[in-house]
């Protein structure tokens, strides 16, 4: 009897180990068997002649981006430049761009469901397809303004969270793969969204965090503060220049702002001091993980422990090891635009993809936000020219140049946003290797909004 009743308990414990092995696979196929069949590694899936068949995906006004022809091919948009312009948004055939939306949202596009797996049914139908918020006509247009050179472009609505614009370069044709994707230096980093995944030195669009932090050290006096400035500075036994060696003489943080003088930020910036301006840009979202959905966002980043009055001087006007985000970039211009709160980009607008929302930010306070949008729009309309924008639009903006070094020519920024009702759209520019922040940046962000006036 002893015997039995051992034998039993034996059965019952793999009884139990059975069945909850069978629950665990369960639910692991449930939440994740749709990843599971969509790894690039998957060849049933990318190969040449897919047995699978992704859905279409379109932009806002209904443009086709990407669908599959009758011979089971992946075809990408009308027109090489709408293709190259949307390759990081829609992403390619073979997997490898792993932020893109056709990998991203793999189950959904393939019909995959944890019961009949990737086995097309007749009733997935149109279910697959997927809507964009991008709008085709604009991502090519800033992706012919940015001249062939590399970098990031991001255009979002404030209010709604849509995303208008999403342009990365490098790049490549998804329909044609050049030969040498793989073996030649200028594909370097080509799979890399540089919306999301990198993060680059800001310059002078960096003044506006600075700017911050002088609101919160002296609320009531800020705007009264002036430096003066003679093309440079000896600050912590080193020069601070200002482009060119500019000498901008006397000036407010308004003025200064719209010279952006760098001799009056690096000032400010040690009258500020290293602890609160790193906090201050701590709270407006940098050195803070950021997801864009379930992707990671590349950090942007600030490290001012033990750093002197020169490093700290050069970290105020956004050199040093300063490091900014295009995508955290967006976020900060959305929240000057929207009262402080950053509402939070979105890609798609049909259901089942909550995945890509998350809750609004508060990176600014009312009032900085104010002071933001005012001193921005006077960089407007008093320095670079209402005349760089589309009428009407009432553009508040800053530009940058980040000095990378190596001989190299700068990164060349402009973030900014319309204060318009008509227009709420907000906006992130970084062209690497550029000629100046209007002339290559603000370039770009003027293509932009000109295509969705
Ligand atoms: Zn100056």
């Amino acid at each position: 009897m002893k015997t039995v009743g051992f034998r039993s308990v034996v059965l019952y414990l793999l009884l139990a180990a059975f069945l909850g092995g069978v629950g665990f696979l369960t639910v692991e196929l449930l939440l994740n068997g749709g990843k599971w069949a969509m790894q690039p590694y998957n060849g049933h899936l990318y190969a040449e002649e897919s047995t699978v068949e992704l859905g279409e995906i379109t932009d806002r006004a209904g443009n086709v981006l990407a669908y599959t022809d009758e011979d089971g091919q992946r075809m990408y948009g009308y027109g090489e430049t709408n293709r190259r312009a949307l390759l990081h948004t829609v992403g390619d055939s073979r997997g490898y761009i792993s932020t893109g939306v056709q990998h991203l949202l793999s189950a959904r596009l393939s019909g995959y469901n944890p019961v009949t797996g990737l086995a097309q049914t007749p009733w997935a139908g149109s279910g697959r397809n997927v809507q964009l918020t991008v709008d085709q006509t604009a991502c090519a247009a800033a992706f012919t303004a940015m001249n062939g050179k590399n970098g990031a472009v991001l255009v979002y609505n404030y209010r709604t969270g849509d995303l208008l614009v999403k342009v990365s370069a490098p790049g490549f044709d998804p329909e044609h793969l050049p030969e040498d994707l793989d073996t030649n230096e200028a594909y370097q980093g080509v799979y890399l969204d540089n919306t999301l995944s990198s993060s680059f030195t800001p310059g002078s669009i960096f003044k506006l965090v600075t700017v911050c932090a002088a609101m919160e050290t002296w609320p009531d006096s800020w705007q009264e503060r002036t430096y003066s400035c003679t093309g440079s500075e000896e600050i912590g036994g080193e020069a601070i220049a200002c482009l060119h060696g500019n000498a901008h003489g006397e000036q407010t943080v308004r003025e200064a702002l719209g010279n952006s003088c760098n001799v009056f930020f690096a000032r400010l910036a040690n009258d500020i001091g290293a602890q609160a301006l790193q906090a201050k840009a701590e709270e407006m979202g940098f050195n803070r993980e950021w997801t864009f959905g379930t992707v990671p966002i590349s950090e942007s980043e600030i490290d001012l422990t033990g750093c002197n009055a020169n490093q700290l001087g050069w970290a105020g006007v956004g050199q040093y090891t300063v490091l900014a985000n295009p995508y955290h970039m967006l976020l900060l211009m959305g929240a000057a635009a929207n009262g402080g709160r950053a509402v939070p980009p979105r890609l798609t607008e049909n259901g089942g993809l909550s995945e890509l929302l998350q809750g609004e930010e508060t990176l600014l306070t009312e009032g900085e936000a104010a002071a933001l949008r005012d001193l921005m729009r006077s960089n407007v309309t008093d320095y670079y020219g209402e005349g760089l924008f589309p009428a009407g639009m009432n553009v508040c903006a800053k530009t940058g140049t980040g000095e990378v070094g190596d001989g190299k020519a700068p990164n060349c920024w402009m973030v900014g946003f319309c204060d318009s009702a008509e227009h709420p759209y907000a906006f992130a520019v970084l062209v690497e290797e550029g000629t100046g922040g209007i002339e290559s940046a603000g370039a770009v962000a003027a293509a932009a909004l000109a295509a969705l006036n």
